[in-house]
């Protein structure tokens, strides 16, 4: 079958985009990816999604997939290997041929897309066709992109301490980043080990005033600033860092490398600022990649992020905020959103994509 729409990526942006559509009466479907639910899955607790007081990721999100399957979506568990575009372009941009003149189609207003067949998105389990699609892939960890990384992550280096405290219970860890998500991840492995360094390359975090506080409580938790980890160090387990401090942060409360490296029980390098600090474990919090490296064609800006071609009527009113470059693909979520990046604003953004596809088939 064709479908209406199909919408990519399972996160909160693709679920609620499934929800609209079911309430607008457009057939859908959810090519969920392996792993459904996006980051949520995750997270601990979420704390800030509206009506939820406290909730743990994977509930909300089993409840949001709950909600979708109950009007009749079928959601499945299954990666997008590629989505195919049909030739199509807005009328309202004209094609000049080589001689000057403008070709003249017939039946398509101003606004409307020339129909050239349904897109196919090609997965393990068979191609979907689609008058429309949603783009809702998320994004994934940034790793540190550091020599080591490859062959030690499993082995001490992680992305997910609510995944992999367990393997770190009693031992010394650090956490890279300074963000939110550092200072989640910084919460749940001070929970099972006795000494967590939080590692940040600036002297002030980035964090949410609030997320910071619950930090600094934390007796077992201490900080190094204006730190880069230049390298994990270790075989077939993680043993160690290699880090390269500078200028030494006035937080620090010491004013020499050799007093910063003695007071983390750590040695120094030859190199000046590069010095080892012992650990078994390297949680990485540096932020997300967007997920969009499958989709060839669609314009993707130099951070990864899918572009929003925002689209206003005659009137300068706002007609269309989740389009892209190509007709009939829509955008929701993080893969698109380098700013907001909230579970809250991934569903409102899903609700947006729903609602303009709904608007622009309608036009069709
Ligand atoms: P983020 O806010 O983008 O922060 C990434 C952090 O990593 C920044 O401090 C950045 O340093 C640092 N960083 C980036 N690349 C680095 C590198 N190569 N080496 C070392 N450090 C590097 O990412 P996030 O913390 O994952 O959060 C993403 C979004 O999700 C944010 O909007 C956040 O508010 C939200 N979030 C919310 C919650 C919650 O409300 N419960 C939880 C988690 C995340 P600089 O500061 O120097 O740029």
């Amino acid at each position: 079958m064709v479908y209406d729409v199909i919408i990519i990526g399972s996160g909160p942006a693709g679920l609620t985009a499934g929800i609209y559509c079911a309430r607008f009466g457009l057939t859908s479907v959810i090519l969920a990816g392996t792993k459904w639910g996006g980051q949520l899955m995750l997270t601990t607790e979420v704390a800030n999604f509206p009506g939820f007081g406290t909730v743990m990721g994977p509930d909300l999100m089993k409840k949001m997939r709950d909600h979708v399957e109950s009007l009749g979506v079928k959601v499945i568990d299954v990666a997008v290997k590629e989505l195919s575009f049909p030739r199509r372009r807005e009328s309202s941009v004209s094609v000049i041929k080589e001689d000057g003149s403008v070709p003249v189609k017939t039946g398509i207003r101003s606004g409307m897309t020339e129909y050239e067949g349904p897109f196919v998105v090609k997965t393990e389990q068979g191609d979907f066709e689609g008058k429309s699609v949603i783009v809702a892939t998320g994004a994934d960890t940034r790793w540190l992109g550091v020599p080591n990384e490859g062959k030690l992550r499993g082995h001490g280096l992680s992305s997910c301490a609510p995944c992999d405290a367990f393997f770190f219970k009693g031992k010394p860890v650090a956490v890279v980043g300074g963000g939110d998500s550092a200072m989640e991840e910084t919460q749940v492995i001070a929970k099972v080990s006795p000494d967590v360094v939080l590692i940040h390359r600036k002297d002030e975090f980035r964090a949410q005033k609030a997320s910071q506080d619950m930090v600094t409580k934390l007796p077992n938790v201490r900080y190094l600033y204006n730190t880069q980890v230049i390298d994990v160090l270790g075989d077939s387990a993680l043993t160690g860092l290699h880090l390269y401090t500078d200028p030494i942060s006035p937080k620090q409360g010491v004013k020499t490398l050799d007093e910063l490296v003695a007071k983390f029980g750590g040695t120094l390098r030859q190199a000046q600022g590069e010095w080892e600090l012992p650990r078994a474990g390297l949680f990485v919090a540096i932020g997300l990649v967007p997920n969009t490296q499958i989709f060839k064609g669609l314009d993707i800006d130099s951070h990864g992020y899918v572009k929003r071609v925002e689209e206003r009527d005659e009137n300068g009113v706002l007609k269309y905020f989740t389009k892209t470059n190509i007709a009939g693909v829509f955008t929701a979520g993080d893969v698109h959103d380098a700013r907001y990046k909230q579970a809250v604003t991934a569903a409102g953004f899903g609700c947006m994509a729903a609602i303009d596809v709904e608007r622009w088939l309608g036009e069709q």
